[in-house]
């Protein structure tokens, strides 16, 4: 079957958006971009999906409240500030999805959770039961405790377990950028989009620079890694534009968006 045709019939979606895309290069949040976000994910709920999403951007937050300009090099700056801007984030997501009549809740996770069976099944309780109430469950890491999204931009790996977690029919990995290149568009300027990819090949792998988005601190190598987690799970992925958080509704639409992810047993027709 047409993998984008399927896409469209996804009901439950993961999507991830990347600090890159929900601040400004201020620090400050991008205010236009996450209520444009909220509306679409909303209206996906309001279709009867089950969402979740799934966001980085905790410490450039906490750095824009404490007016800290500079990068913080310590792993507990970093900690302290996640802590202190995860509130401010969540505040305004749900302040955002509360006004489209939305239940949102706060799921914070490491990535071990799979290495537990107790502590997966609890995730995946959790998760289930906050379908049922109706509520869009927003995740990030929990950075108190662990600092993989802090040293190596990791929600995209956490979102991609939480796609597993849930037996998710679509990750969606917003960035501030069009989708995989084949080589790293910073720096290199005969770039081309690749649309389709159907496995992390070495090939795959060499066309990823090591940059980040100025915000961001993952780059393209978490995003084949959470990629490569989709596919080994059938789970098909998406990276996509999140300046346009409409990009999800042409992804759903079968549109050509981004770059896809197809698992073994699907196609692109
Ligand atoms: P986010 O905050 O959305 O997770 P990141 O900064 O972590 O964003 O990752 C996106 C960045 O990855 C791009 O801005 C780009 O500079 C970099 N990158 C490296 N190699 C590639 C590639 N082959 N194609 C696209 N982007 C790439």
């Amino acid at each position: 079957m047409d993998i984008r045709k399927e896409i469209a019939s996804a009901e439950t979606i993961v999507v991830k958006v990347g600090t890159s895309t929900i601040t400004h290069p201020t620090g400050k949040l991008n205010l236009m971009v996450i209520e444009r976000l909220v509306r679409v994910l909303s209206d996906l709920r309001n279709q009867g999906k089950r969402i979740i999403l799934v966001t980085s951007g905790a410490i450039g937050v906490g750095r824009a409240k404490m007016g800290i300009s500079e990068r913080p090099k310590s792993t507990r700056e970093k900690q302290a500030l996640a802590a202190i801007g995860q509130v401010s984030l969540m505040h305004i997501y749900s302040k955002l999805f509360n006004e489209y009549g939305q239940i949102t809740s706060q799921v914070l996770l490491t990535k071990d959770v799979l290495d537990n069976g107790q502590r997966e099944r609890n995730a995946i309780n959790t998760l289930e039961m906050l379908f049922k109430y109706n509520s869009i469950p927003i995740v990030n890491e929990n950075d108190t405790i662990s600092t993989e999204q802090i040293e190596f931009g990791d929600n995209d790996t956490l979102s991609s377990i939480v796609a597993t977690l849930i037996k998710a029919d679509l990750l969606i990995l917003l960035s501030d950028i069009d989708g995989l290149y084949n080589k790293d568009p910073r720096g290199n300027s005969d770039v081309r989009l690749i649309p389709e990819v159907y496995g992390i090949t070495d090939e795959i792998v060499k066309m990823c620079g090591n940059t980040t988005s100025q915000a961001g601190t993952g780059g393209m190598k978490t995003k084949l890694e959470a990629a490569r987690i989709c596919l080994r799970a059938g789970i098909p992925m998406i990276i996509a534009n999140g300046e346009n958080p409409e990009n999800i509704n042409k992804a759903l639409a079968g549109d050509k968006i981004g770059t896809i992810f197809v698992p073994n047993n699907k196609e692109v027709v």
